[in-house]
């Protein structure tokens, strides 16, 4: 993501107590508060809560409205890419930051690391600024996984298979070819100033995966 310090900043107890607290007027945050204390049945609540996920095997969180341009891709724009990032943050905060109106990033899709649960945020249609460069976000589905470059135990077998499995997806529904010219990482944005997804990223282990 563009402003991934942030994210990391963002201490999760806070909002959890403002979640708890709004309750179920509001919905959207109870919903991530159910994946976070009840991570291994998020199906307390029903996956498809509000019944704008389009990968079936993602619940659906949005990202605030400010955070993303409203699209009618591939009408509007041809989907030709799918970009990786990795988060530099947890999961909870990186939700939450791109839940924040003043935060000016998002991205489609989020997986997570011990589980390799998928959060989608923006409609593939819509257009999440996520590769900081807006021809790129027009063209592309970002997918953040959570983690840090430097540490690659966050890169689990489960968010590979479930981010591959996602990815593959998206390029059977967009004809997006499996191949590293168009499944790339945030460092190949043209433009580019991060470093995600980095080279503990297991691009060949990942690619075999999408490729089933
Ligand atoms: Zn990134």
């Amino acid at each position: 993501m563009q402003s991934a310090r942030s994210a990391h900043r963002q201490p999760l107890s806070p909002s959890r107590r403002n979640l708890l607290r709004g309750g179920v007027a509001l919905g959207i945050a109870a919903a991530a508060t159910a994946v976070t204390a009840v991570p291994a049945s998020a199906s307390v609540l029903p996956k498809d809560l509000f019944g704008k996920n389009d990968y079936p095997d993602a619940e659906w969180i949005p990202a605030d409205g400010s955070n993303f341009d409203t699209g009618n891709r591939p009408s509007d724009y041809p989907v030709e890419f799918v970009v990786i990032h990795v988060t530099q943050g947890a999961f909870d905060g990186t939700i939450s930051h791109f839940q924040n109106p003043d935060s000016n990033v998002s991205a489609h899709y989020v997986v997570r690391s011990a589980d390799g649960h998928v959060v989608q945020m923006v409609h593939d249609k819509d257009i999440a600024w996520h590769a900081g460069n807006y021809d790129y976000n027009t063209r592309s589905i970002g997918i953040e996984h959570e983690g840090f470059v430097d540490e690659p135990a966050w890169f689990t077998e489960e968010m590979y298979a479930s981010s591959a499995a996602l990815t593959r997806a998206m390029c059977d529904t967009y004809g997006i070819p499996k191949d590293r010219e168009h499944i790339i990482g945030h460092n190949e944005v043209p433009g580019a100033d991060h470093t995600d997804p980095g080279s503990n990223w297991d691009w060949d282990h990942y690619m075999q995966l999408v490729k089933g």
